[in-house]
C-alpha cells in the first residue's frame, strides 16, 4: 500500500505546491482522492501511473479539488485508455461534477461512471471497503475511509500441533470445520483474523471526530492555517495545524500527514512544531511525499 501526496496547496497553487490530490496504490489499482488543477502533471513528476486509477473520490465541489478532472481524463483518452473510471462526489454535487466534465470533454472513449456518495459504505470488494463521513465545511464535504478487509491467517504453531497441512488449511481459513485424524477441528482452533490497514482522507473542514476514522493507520488531514490564524480558520471553515493534530490524537491514529496549506504558510518546520505539541508522528507534506505501509 503506497500513499503519494501529489499536491499540497490550498485554494491556489504556488511555485512549490500543486493543488490537492492524494493517490493510494493498492493491489495494482490507483485510488485518487481529489484532483486539483495540474494533478496529471504531478503524476508524471513523481513517476506515478494515472492509467491505473480506477476510482476518483471528490471531497467537495470547490475548484481547488476538481479543476484537474477534465485534464486528467482527456490525457487518459490520449494514452488509449479503455478501462472505466468511477467518480464519486457528495450526492448533491455529483451532477455538477458530471456536467463540468462532460461540457469540456464530451466524447471520452472510455466509460466514466458517476456515483453519488453519502455517509456510510460506498462499496466493498473482498479485499477492501470504502466509506465516507460528513465533514463541516462551507458546502457538503465528505471524508473518505479506505479500509483493507481483515486477513485470515493460520497459526503455524497450532497447525503443527494438529499435524494439519494441505487443502484442509484452506477450508479452515474459509470458515469450515474439518475432520482430521479422527478429530473435529474448527476455524477458531487454528485461525485468527488480522485487522486490515485503514487510511483516512480528510479535506476541507472544521475539526470533526468520526468513529469511522478511529484507529486509522494513517490520517491525511487538511491544515490550511497556523493557530495564529485561528479566526480565519473558523470563518472559512478550515482547520488549523493544531486542530488537525488534536483530531489525530483524539482518533488515536497511527500517523498524521498534513497537507492543504494556505500560501500564507511558508515554513513547514513551524507546522511540524505546532502539530507535535498534540500528536506525533506527523509529517507536513511536500508535493510528492510518499509513504509505504
Ligand atoms: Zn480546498
Ligand atoms: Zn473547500
Amino acid at each position: 500500500m503506497r500513499i503519494t501526496v501529489l499536491g499540497t496547496s490550498a485554494s491556489a497553487p504556488t511555485t512549490e505546491r500543486g493543488l490537492p490530490a492524494v493517490l493510494l496504490e493498492y493491489l495494482g489499482e490507483g485510488f485518487l482522492f481529489d484532483v486539483g488543477e495540474g494533478t496529471q502533471r504531478q503524476f508524471m513528476r513523481f513517476g506515478r501511473s494515472f492509467m491505473r486509477v480506477t476510482n476518483i473520490f471528490i471531497s467537495h465541489y470547490h475548484g481547488d479539488h476538481v479543476f484537474g478532472l477534465p485534464g486528467l481524463l482527456s490525457t487518459m483518452a490520449l494514452y488509449g485508455r479503455s478501462r472505466p473510471v468511477h467518480v464519486w462526489a457528495p450526492e448533491r454535487q455529483v451532477v455538477y461534477v458530471e456536467r463540468f466534465l462532460r461540457s469540456l470533454v464530451p466524447n471520452l472513449p472510455f466509460p466514466v461512471e458517476f456515483h453519488p456518495a453519502a455517509p456510510g459504505e460506498l462499496f466493498s470488494t473482498g479485499d477492501y471497503s470504502v466509506r465516507a463521513y460528513s465533514l463541516d465545511h462551507t458546502v457538503d464535504t465528505l471524508a473518505y475511509v479506505f479500509e483493507e478487509s481483515p486477513r485470515i491467517k493460520a497459526d503455524k504453531e497450532k497447525l503443527r500441533k494438529y499435524g494439519l497441512h494441505g487443502p484442509v488449511v484452506g477450508k479452515l481459513k474459509a470458515g469450515e470445520c474439518v475432520e482430521w485424524n479422527g478429530r473435529r477441528i474448527c476455524p477458531e482452533d487454528v485461525v485468527y483474523s488480522v485487522p486490515g490497514r485503514k487510511i483516512v482522507y480528510v479535506a476541507d473542514t472544521r475539526p470533526v471526530l468520526s468513529d469511522l476514522a478511529r484507529n486509522a493507520n494513517v490520517l491525511i488531514h487538511e491544515a490550511t492555517f497556523m493557530h495564529s490564524d485561528h479566526d480565519l480558520a473558523v470563518e472559512k471553515k478550515h482547520s488549523t495545524v493544531a486542530e488537525a493534530a488534536h483530531v489525530a490524537a483524539e482518533l488515536n491514529v497511527g500517523r498524521l500527514i498534513l497537507y492543504h496549506f494556505s500560501p500564507r504558510i511558508k515554513d513547514l518546520s513551524a507546522v511540524v512544531e505546532e502539530a507535535e505539541k498534540y500528536f506525533t508522528p506527523v509529517v507536513a507534506a511536500e508535493d510528492g511525499y510518499t509513504l509505504e505501509i
